[in-house]
């Protein structure tokens, strides 16, 4: 199996070689075999019909295991347009007052919350509340404590929760994580993680505290965050975290634009990263280990993602991650499969912490012990 692995890490990319790894490497990587499904599919309704909603619906159209069949809006004209674009009966649609009735509807069995950051926290509640499985975005929540009580709703409603993890089912992204696993690094030493865009529209609730939690940090900053964890392969037992503003009028009180800050693991290892809303072209991952490295450049966005490590270029193919991410969310779901990389409330609270403590350390000027 590893010498199949590092040919594919070593062939040339050709048109003839396309197939076959669409094919492995793919269902290998996911551990979603490309066989057909033909169980019921998840049915979801998505809440928040905005860019990235929008997003997810399109990528779902190509999903064998999970299916849109509901929409919550505060907006009845786009709740017109999804009807029509996905056929969606007036029966399965709600707007953010009535949707605790999704509790009646059995055509719904997971609501998918992709609003602003600051309503997820109460949205999911009562997502769990309503009985129905819940799939929140990213940042799950403002605050490490906020996240605590989603997970506990959510246990306590029987209902599961997800949170959209996409990079935790990339191809290029799992083939680091296994080659880690494996010994074939050798010892962790140090992950440098960019993550960051020159942000737009001063109005916009990214750059509103109420609405968005924080800046930068909670929206691209925790890509750096999640990812020196799965890249590193161990929890941050250290914080240490520096802010730079240059537009306080863009960037009031408690949003921060650029921060820096500092990991330190267990084992020893470090990281160092960058979050910030003024810098474009920045997507970038970095491991350092005694014996070899990876680096991805883009390592977060939509894709198609590159990276190559000492044996050569990735040669995984691009995936739609919102696509792949929905069938195998349903897979957990449905099937209650095991990801490689987790994508529940747990995991989400675990970030969240360490968002807790970066915001800590830049205050205090001090390193913050996790
Ligand atoms: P948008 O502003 O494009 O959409 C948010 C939608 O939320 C709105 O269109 C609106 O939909 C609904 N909404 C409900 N209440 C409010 C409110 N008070 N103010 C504004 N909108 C409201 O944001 P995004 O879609 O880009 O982001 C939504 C979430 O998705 C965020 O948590 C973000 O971090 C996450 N995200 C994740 C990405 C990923 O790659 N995983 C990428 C991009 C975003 P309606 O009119 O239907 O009510």
């Amino acid at each position: 199996m590893n010498s199949r692995r590092n040919f594919l890490q070593k062939i040339t990319f050709s048109a003839v070689a396309l197939p076959f790894l669409t094919e492995n490497v793919v269902a290998e990587c996911n551990e979603t075999k490309d066989k057909p499904y033909d169980g019921p599919p998840l049915r979801v309704a998505i809440m928040g019909l905005g860019g990235y909603g929008t997003r997810v619906a399109e990528a779902m159209q190509s999903c064998k295991r999970a299916k849109l069949t509901g929409v919550i809006s505060g907006t009845p004209s786009k709740i017109k347009d999804w009807q029509a674009k996905y056929n969606i009966p007036d029966k399965n649609c709600y707007n953010y007052e009535n949707f605790d009735n999704v509790k009646n509807n059995p055509d719904i069995d997971a609501v998918y919350v992709i609003t602003p950051n600051a309503l997820h926290k109460e949205q999911v509640i009562r997502v769990a509340k309503a009985g129905k499985h819940a799939i929140c975005e990213k940042p799950m929540s403002v605050t490490a404590k906020d996240g605590r009580e989603m997970v506990e709703a959510c246990k306590k409603a029987n209902v599961k929760l997800l949170v959209g993890y996409r990079m935790h089912f990339e191809p290029k992204t799992l083939e680091i994580i296994r080659m880690r696993k494996d010994g074939e690094l050798g010892k962790i030493l140090f992950f440098q993680g960019l993550c960051g865009f020159k942000i737009g529209d001063p109005t916009q609730w990214r750059l509103n505290r109420e609405l968005a939690g924080g800046g930068a940090m909670m929206d691209i900053g925790i890509y750096a965050i999640n990812g020196s964890r799965y890249m590193v392969g161990e929890e941050p037992v250290w914080v240490t975290a520096q802010e730079t503003k240059t537009d306080p009028v863009k960037f009031k009180e408690g949003v921060d634009e650029t921060i820096q800050f500092q990991f330190g693991f267990p084992s020893g290892a470090v990281a160092s990263c960058l979050s910030t809303y003024n810098m474009n072209n920045l997507d970038r991952f970095f491991l350092n280990a005694e014996q070899g490295f990876a680096e991805m450049q883009p390592s977060t966005g939509y894709g198609p993602i590159q990276g190559r490590t000492n044996k050569g270029e990735l040669m995984q193919p691009h995936v739609t991650h919102q696509t792949v991410q929905m069938d195998e969310m349903a897979a957990i779901i449905l099937q209650g499969k095991k990801p490689i990389v987790p994508v529940d409330g747990e995991e989400a609270v675990k970030d969240l912490q360490i968002i807790d403590a970066i915001f800590e350390a830049v205050k205090s000027g001090k390193k913050v012990n996790l």
